[in-house]
């Protein structure tokens, strides 16, 4: 399973990474609330344990901000021991756990094998625009049930136009998205990616705005 682990304390975050990294999973860590903010909305995760008090956003502003772009996954925070409150808050704004700190790690380990298990039972992992199906978690696509082949790049703008689909996304914010963590960011290759995606799905999917950015439309929908 892939987890994100978010924690500002350093040795803390290293901690979680290796017990969670041991424990058999993939392991993705932020250090900010920014960070952590962008890597939710944008990849997939079968749960996140969120530190609540973090720099640059905080962990409920955070978790808010997911659940109201509709980000589904199992988020289990971590809150200081005393402050109640931030239980409450956190249950408020969509935590489906919470443990105090300090903690054992077993416990942690144990409260993410239950939410793993129960964010395995109602996850809906499948897109829809359309002919075109998209599941996030196989990371696989259908157009009209038949498999379309996809470079890990074209699959990712796919998933982000899906993401937002008949919104206008601006070429920087693609490249920004999809080259995250790559040192030669160049928004002009966007549109190679785009040509090459456009050419694999039905004709019209991929609308040019143009001096705007791309926007995925459903065919025969009321704007295309
Ligand atoms: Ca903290």
């Amino acid at each position: 399973m892939r987890i994100l682990v978010v924690e500002d304390e350093p040795i803390l975050n290293g901690q979680l990474v290796q017990a969670i990294t041991n424990a058999g999973h993939t392991v993705e860590s932020a250090h900010d609330g920014v960070q952590a903010h962008y890597l939710g909305e944008v990849e997939e995760f079968d749960a996140v344990v969120l530190d609540l008090g973090l720099p640059e956003l905080d962990g409920l502003t955070v978790l808010r901000r997911w659940r109201t772009a509709g980000r589904k996954m199992p988020v289990l925070i971590l809150t200081a021991r005393s402050a109640w409150q931030e239980k409450v808050a956190g249950i408020d704004a969509g935590a489906d756990d919470y443990l105090a700190k300090p903690f054992h790690m077993e416990e942690l380990l144990a409260r993410l094998r239950a939410l793993l298990r129960r964010g395995g039972e109602h996850a809906s992992a499948e897109w829809q625009c359309g002919p075109i199906t998209l599941d996030t978690r196989q990371a696989r696509v259908l157009v009209d049930g038949q498999p379309l082949m996809l470079t890990s790049h074209e699959f990712k703008l796919l998933q982000l136009l899906m993401q937002r689909k008949g919104e206008v996304l601006s070429r920087t914010e693609l490249s920004e998205r999809i080259y995250a963590y790559d040192s030669d960011r160049d928004s002009n290759t966007i549109e190679v990616f785009v040509g090459r995606l456009r050419k694999k799905l039905p004709p019209g999917s991929i609308e040019t705005v143009r001096g705007l950015g791309y926007r995925l439309m459903e065919p025969g929908g009321p704007d295309s």
